[in-house]
Order: C-alpha cells, then sequence, then structure tokens
C-alpha cells in the first residue's frame, strides 16, 4: 500500500501526505519487524533552522497563548538536543546531519476557516515568505512547523486530522520544507497524554521525518514501514522537560 501511494506521490502535487502521523492505536507501539531505512539519493537538512508558524487569532488568548510559548520553548530546547545528534547516523548525499537552531515565529492573526487544507496552507506559505518580513527567505535547513488552534481541522487530500493523522510534513517544490501540527483534539492525537506532550511528540516525529527525508520518500525510507518516525509512532521518552517520540535507528536496530 505505501508503495502505491508513494507511487501516487510523484505524478499527484496534492495528495493524501504519506509521510503523516498516524493516529495512536494499539497496534502502533511496537516497531514492526525487519524494519530497515534505505537512502534514496535525495537531500537530507545538515542543521535545521526551525521557523514556528502559529496560525489563528486564538493563539493570542488564554489559555493558547501559554500553550504557544511552552511550544516555542520546546523548539529552541530540541534542536541541539540528544534528538538531532542521534540523526547523525543518516547523513547522507555528502550532508552531515548536525544539531540545528531555532529562528523564531510569527503569529498569523487573520483569521481561517474551521478546516485548513494543505492547499491553502502552501499558498499562504509562499504569500508570507514573499510579503512579510517576518519570515526568513528559505535555505535548505529552514524549517516551517505550521500550529493550528483547537477546534480548526487539517485536511491534506482525503485525509483529515484527528479522523486519520496528528501531523504531516511536506515541502513545496523542493525548496519550502514544512510541518504542520493541527491541535490534539482527539483521544487518537493525545494517546493519554497532556495537550502539549501530545503536540511536542507529533512535532519531534515530523521534526525528525523533515530531518532525514525533507522531500517524503525521496530519502531514508523503509518501503514497508515509512519514515523513520512512523516505524516508531506513538513510542515516547522524556528528555529533558519534554516528551518527545523514540526515532528508529539503523545502527541500533531499534527505536531510540
Ligand atoms: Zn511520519
Amino acid at each position: 500500500m505505501a508503495i502505491t501511494r508513494r507511487n501516487a506521490v510523484r505524478i499527484v502535487p496534492i495528495k493524501v501526505p504519506d509521510d503523516e502521523l498516524r493516529l495512536a492505536t494499539a497496534a502502533a507501539v511496537q516497531a514492526p519487524a525487519g524494519a530497515r531505512l534505505t537512502y534514496r539519493g535525495g537531500p537530507v537538512i545538515a542543521a535545521v533552522d526551525v521557523f514556528a508558524i502559529f496560525w489563528g487569532h486564538a493563539w493570542l488568548t488564554s489559555p493558547q497563548s501559554g500553550l504557544m510559548a511552552s511550544i516555542e520553548d520546546f523548539y529552541r530546547f530540541i534542536v541541539s538536543s540528544a534528538v538531532l545528534r542521534e540523526l547523525n547516523e543518516y547523513s547522507a548525499g555528502g550532508t552531515t546531519i548536525a544539531t540545528g537552531t531555532y529562528a523564531g515565529s510569527a503569529v498569523l492573526e487573520t483569521s481561517h476557516r474551521r478546516t485548513v487544507s494543505d492547499a491553502t496552507l502552501r499558498k499562504r506559505l509562499k504569500a508570507e515568505i514573499a510579503n512579510n518580513p517576518a519570515f526568513p527567505k528559505p535555505s535548505a535547513n529552514t524549517l516551517f512547523m505550521f500550529h493550528l488552534p483547537s477546534g480548526v481541522t487539517a485536511v491534506a487530500g482525503k485525509a483529515r486530522s484527528c479522523a486519520s493523522f496528528c501531523g504531516y510534513h511536506d515541502a513545496i517544490r523542493k525548496d519550502i520544507l514544512y510541518g504542520v501540527l493541527p491541535s490534539p483534539d482527539c483521544t487518537g492525537c493525545l494517546n493519554g497524554m497532556p495537550v502539549l506532550d501530545a503536540i511536542t511528540v507529533a512535532a519531534s516525529h515530523e521534526l525528525c521525518e523533515a530531518v532525514t527525508d525533507p522531500i517524503p520518500g525521496q530519502s531514508w525510507y523503509d518501503d514497508a514501514n515509512g519514515e523513520i518516525g512512523d516505524i516508531c509512532a506513538w513510542q515516547t521518552k522524556k528528555i529533558g522537560a519534554y516528551t518527545v517520540q523514540l526515532e528508529w535507528s539503523n545502527k541500533a536496530n531499534g527505536c531510540v
């Protein structure tokens, strides 16, 4: 199934992301046997530079504003943490993967609908990059991370957040890399965790996937099991003050 969907990815520009974090299920808490990421020749991110985008006026009011501050603290911490250092084994194509930086954030106050499609989000991201001086000009290291407030559904193809996924990442052409983190408004995305933990688990999943497979399916990938985060979906650990997802290590032959 993954192969069919990946083939579709090459033909259809807007598609169901095959790189999403799916809803938690009992079956998803153990790494599948025989998992192995292989390198497909595409880019990896050398020193990720995360720019967070909080879309919606709701981020400026309590309690979302407190959550926003915590998400920013998480990114500041995670980019220079062991989570990034552990990705070094996936250095490839002449690029060494090292720790990264946090470029800052922007709040997009203009309202959006109750659902935000991937096409709308891409259009908005391109417009902000072109017109908003608060946005960085994307480099090969830049990763835009969209956060949507509670009550807003992300839609990609026919897939909807909280109905089939909890986050995804993708690329516009080959040079604008982004992740999408809807609010975990359902039990399948909370998986029994506090809201912030559910967000940092999904964000760490998408961050590590974006670093090792920024253009989905073109760099480190497992045809049977997907990307680095998919193999270990919903297995978590604590690092510093934060709960993050375990990631697949070829070297360790397990989730670390
Ligand atoms: Zn994933």
